[in-house]
């Protein structure tokens, strides 16, 4: 049975804000803080950890015991829902898409010392995950249990991405002007968004998604969905964008460059990044820094979305 009245907010600590100083930034001209979200819990830290807290909530309240969500091999979705299950005392259930390959890699093995049940799933069914007809098949199946869509990413996932935005103006001493993410879904920009969206007075503050997938300009119209079921209102935003240019080939494809340039980042700032997603933001945003495309003196916060398991999938 899942925990009664969870205490889901109150156990975690609140991520730090964390300023990085560096030669580079100065000359720049510019302040940049990163929010450590990878450093809320050590299994699972994260975005991922943002975007499952009211639905574990809400399933709680419904009296679910058993969350059944979707992922690849190196899901860290997969990865924080089989960890934050254990830790909040529900069974787990995983979708995995492809074939099972033996021996489990380290994503897959740590879901199941969590508990979680893995099932495989081939390609064509996994596109149709969201289908009424297939999740209707799974409650055949698996019995009444709380769906989580890929990657958590759903309108209480949003909530939960609303409170980075509300956490950093309570830590940062003078209000920030840029705030950007790794986005694959797009649903924690859009968090950020809307709690942006929510605030007085204007000028508002701007938003930057990175996509970390080949042709994201589509996240656009995925923002637009989370945030207004599909209405076009936020089209005519002006307070956010997408950054299509820095995904390097695509989803979970990296080269040297990246590699070299994680390895500087660590070396500099301290802190470690994951290939698929954060060192992708930032490299993208040193870039944009670089190229002068912020103001001078603009106050820029970064979220390190956590991700950093997955960085076993590359022998990194
Ligand atoms: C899943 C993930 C993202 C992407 O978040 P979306 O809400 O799907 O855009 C970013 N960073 C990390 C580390 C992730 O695991």
């Amino acid at each position: 049975m899942a925990q009664s009245s969870l205490i889901f907010a109150d156990n975690l600590a609140v991520s730090p804000l964390q300023k990085l100083q560096s030669p580079f930034l100065d000359k720049a001209n510019v302040q940049l803080f990163v929010k450590r979200d990878d450093l809320i819990h050590p299994q699972f830290g994260g975005n991922k950890w943002r975007k499952l807290k009211y639905n574990l909530q809400h399933a709680t309240n419904k009296n679910f015991d058993t969350l059944l969500t979707f992922g690849g091999a190196w899901s860290n979705h997969i990865y924080a829902t089989a960890a934050a299950g254990k830790h909040f005392g529900f069974n787990t259930i995983g979708l995995i898409r492809g074939e099972k390959h033996a021996p489990l890699n380290t994503t897959l093995s740590f879901a199941e010392e969590c508990g979680m049940q893995l099932h495989y799933i081939d390609r064509k069914q996994y596109r149709q995950k969201n289908d009424a007809s297939f999740q209707k098949k799974i409650i055949e199946q698996f019995g009444n249990v709380y769906i989580l869509p890929e990657g958590g990413s759903n309108s209480l996932a949003i909530r939960g991405c609303e409170e980075i935005i509300q956490e950093v103006n309570s830590q940062i001493n003078k209000p920030f002007d840029v705030i950007c993410c790794a986005s694959g879904t797009g649903a924690t920009l859009a968090g950020m968004i809307s709690a942006i969206e929510a605030e007085e007075p204007i000028p508002k503050k701007f938003a930057i998604g990175f996509s970390v997938l080949k042709n994201g300009e589509f996240l656009t119209t995925e923002v637009n969905n989370f945030l207004n079921n599909g209405v076009a209102d936020h089209l005519l935003s002006d307070n956010w964008r997408i950054e299509a240019n820095f995904h390097f080939g695509g989803y979970a494809k990296i080269n040297d460059e990246l590699i070299q340039f994680m390895r500087d980042f660590q070396a500099q700032y301290n802190i470690a990044l994951d290939a698929v997603y954060t060192a992708k933001m930032f490299y993208g945003l040193f870039a944009l820094i670089k190229s002068n495309a912020f103001k001078p003196g603009s106050v820029i916060v970064a979220v390190h979305s956590g991700g950093i398991q997955g960085n076993k999938g590359f022998n990194l």
